[in-house]
């Protein structure tokens, strides 16, 4: 059952067990109000994004030809910086989510798409959709809180370690892809012993994504920076295009890195998202789930250009509830789930990308340190199913 970490006010307690419910019953009900219409327009959509990301990600590479020239360099790098984001929010993510697997095309399919990432697709969809979606915000089951280096709660144990978080999170965001690699790869847990490093699926795993990277990087900084050569030679500086194309390419990856971290970091970490207990999910039921989800997620506001450029995970707390629905969809359901969080007196975590930014990185300062006074121990499970348990 849900079981909040202990905190001062618990959201959760005006609500019986019917009523979570309830709350699951209603979230049921907008999943297939979306089901019933979901078709044509949504796979216009989706095949309207690859077809302007491609040609954003050509047209900006070609610029990149004359990268010995300023003015080409930083077009280019802005234009690739951008296709590099879509390709990796609003079409990769989202894509292997499953959310298209309805159009039954082979190309745009979770179990086919690869994407421009160090990641392969195959182990992030393993770690992001079967552990984090499952497990979201349950403290030491869900990774993706604080991605097993941080602190991330006031119930954490604080070790010295824990100082230089703020620090291991800035150079985890820079080189997002490789972080996100070695996490799907569970590399902490699977180097420390002999009997882990030497099992032979972890090679197998260790293998595909050391062939993933190699070619990622054979791509952006061997290949696309030798064909600016000829051009390079044509101005009389073939060093000066080669190394050019290679750094913008080096940029457009940290910008994309920097950008999805810290849409993901607008997800679950500021002020107001509540995390679980370990034991939360045992005997879970669908409402508790739900539950668990609205409560563990936070939405970032803005316009429509925001919410496409986070791949929709502006709208975080919606693909929690939905998360195989086209995201695209989830502005439109919004409203309702809003309403339903209303209804049932719960916060419903949203603001601007800024204020929600600044706030989960006040949280990677604060837990840095020691708490300033002990946790409090209160019991915040949910009320017992039957009205007999609670005297037990
Ligand atoms: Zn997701």
């Amino acid at each position: 059952m849900t079981t909040l970490q202990r905190k001062e006010v618990n959201p959760i307690a005006h609500l019986s067990p019917e009523d979570i419910e309830q709350i699951g019953r209603e979230l049921d009900a907008i999943r297939d109000e979306v089901l019933a219409v979901r078709g044509e327009k949504d796979a216009k959509y989706i095949r309207r994004m690859i077809a302007v990301q491609r040609r954003l990600e050509v047209g900006s590479r070609a610029v990149l030809l004359f990268s010995v020239l300023p003015p080409a360099w930083i077009l280019g790098t802005i234009g690739l910086s951008i296709a590099k984001i879509l390709e990796n929010m609003e079409i990769g993510h989202n894509i292997l989510h499953g959310q298209y697997d309805f159009m039954r095309d082979p190309k745009i399919h979770s179990t086919t798409w690869e994407w421009d990432f160090a990641a392969p697709a195959e182990q992030w969809k393993h770690s992001h959709n079967e552990l984090h979606h499952k497990y979201t915000n349950v403290v030491g089951r869900d990774n993706d809180l604080g991605y097993g280096i941080m602190r991330v709660d006031e119930q954490q144990k604080w070790a010295p370690a824990h100082l230089g978080q703020p620090l291991y999170n800035f150079i985890n965001a820079c080189l997002f892809e490789y972080g996100i690699a070695a996490y799907d790869l569970e590399l902490g847990r699977n180097l420390a012993s002999k009997r882990r490093r030497n099992n032979p699926d972890f090679r197998a795993r260790l293998r595909q994504v050391g062939r993933k990277i190699r070619n990622q990087m054979l791509k952006d900084y061997v290949a696309h920076p030798a064909l600016s050569v000829p051009v390079g030679l044509a101005f009389g500086n073939p060093f000066g295009a080669f190394f050019g194309t290679m750094a913008a390419n080096a940029v457009a990856n940290v910008v994309r890195n920097l950008w999805s971290h810290s849409v993901i970091m607008c997800g679950h970490f500021p002020k107001g998202v509540e995390t679980f207990e370990r034991t939360s999910i045992t005997g879970e039921t669908r409402g508790e789930w739900y539950l668990r989800q609205m409560l563990g997620s936070a939405n970032i506001s803005g316009s429509k250009l925001m919410h496409i450029m986070t791949g929709n995970l502006s709208h975080q707390i919606e693909h929690h509830l939905f998360p195989d629905l086209p995201a695209s969809r989830y502005a439109e359901i919004a409203p309702k789930v809003r309403a339903l969080f209303e209804k049932y007196d719960l916060k419903y975590v949203t603001g601007p990308f800024v204020v929600q930014v600044a706030s989960a990185w006040a949280k990677v300062f604060r837990l840095a340190l020691p708490n300033r006074k002990p946790a409090r121990a209160i019991d915040h499970t949910i009320p017992p199913r039957h009205p007999a348990e609670a005297t037990v």
